[in-house]
């Protein structure tokens, strides 16, 4: 029987790549979204390259809901090898203009999601005494103008990291973290119409500033994905890998 990966906000955009690449990887995919009309082309997209794949409506912070989704993956999957928590939002603005949602959606989203994802994910895991959690930080964990709420559940995301990989590293568990840069999808693309460019101009302006003069696509962030979880990775734990084009340097 194929292993089981869980890929949260998988939808569209990192987390659909990231989905393909390890449905072609052999892993049978739980596409789950908010959007669950979203997850559907997601899963017909690696059913019709021949993968196995399921659509799972959630919303990554309730707490039900998470629940109910991991239960419904080990009855029609089998149970759960890999994680990914990778669903995400944006609420971006300069402190004094940021209100209390905007702030509260995005811890919620990633620290919470990532929190209730993985405390699910783990019951499958240690009692196989095997598993694989990759979260989804971000460059702009180092810090970001107008990204107060993002920077500061992105460096969380990294603390969460550590901490999960310390606590499950003895059931066999290893816990990284993903760190992308700038990486074309429906968030960039978002984040452009909001600070009045076009796309285009938006990521020839990211790449000028990379030092790979590129931006980034999701396959570069499933690539990385795709080792972390695999056998050639399984003395790596506790970290976060930048995959950036080298942006921070
Ligand atoms: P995206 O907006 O294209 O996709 C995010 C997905 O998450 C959507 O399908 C959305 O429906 C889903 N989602 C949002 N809230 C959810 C919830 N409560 N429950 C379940 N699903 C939910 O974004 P993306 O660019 O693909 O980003 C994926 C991840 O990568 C995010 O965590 C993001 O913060 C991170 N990231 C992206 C970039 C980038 O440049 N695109 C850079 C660094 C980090």
């Amino acid at each position: 029987m194929s292993k089981v990966a869980v890929v949260t906000g998988a939808a569209r955009g990192i987390g659909a790549g990231t989905a393909a690449r390890l449905a072609a990887d052999g892993f049978a995919v739980a596409i789950v979204d908010l959007d669950e009309a979203a997850c559907k082309d997601a899963v017909d997209a690696i059913v019709a390259k021949g993968g196995k794949a399921i659509a799972v409506g959630c919303n990554v912070t309730d707490e039900a809901q998470v629940a109910a989704a991991f239960e419904r993956v080990a009855a029609e999957l089998g149970s759960v090898d890999v994680l990914v928590n990778n669903a995400g939002v944006l609420r971006d603005n300069l402190l004094f203009k940021m209100s209390v949602d905007d702030w509260d959606i995005v811890m919620s989203v990633h620290l919470k999601g990532a929190f209730l994802c993985s405390r699910e994910a783990q019951k499958y895991m240690v009692k196989q005494k095997s598993g694989k959690i990759v979260n989804t930080s971000s460059v702009s964990a180092l810090g970001a103008r107008g990204q107060a709420n993002y920077s500061a559940a992105k460096m969380g995301i990294q603390g969460l990291t550590r901490t999960l990989a310390m606590e499950l590293g003895p059931f066999g568990i290893n816990v990284n973290a993903v760190a992308p840069g700038f990486i074309v999808t429906e968030m960039t693309d978002a984040t452009a119409a909001r600070v009045g460019v076009s796309p285009e101009e938006f990521r020839e302006q990211a790449a000028k500033i990379t030092p790979l003069r590129r931006v980034g696509e999701p396959v570069d962030i499933a690539n990385v994905v795709s080792f972390l979880v695999s056998d050639d990775a399984s003395f790596v734990t506790g970290q976060t890998i930048y995959v950036d084009g080298g942006r921070r340097l």
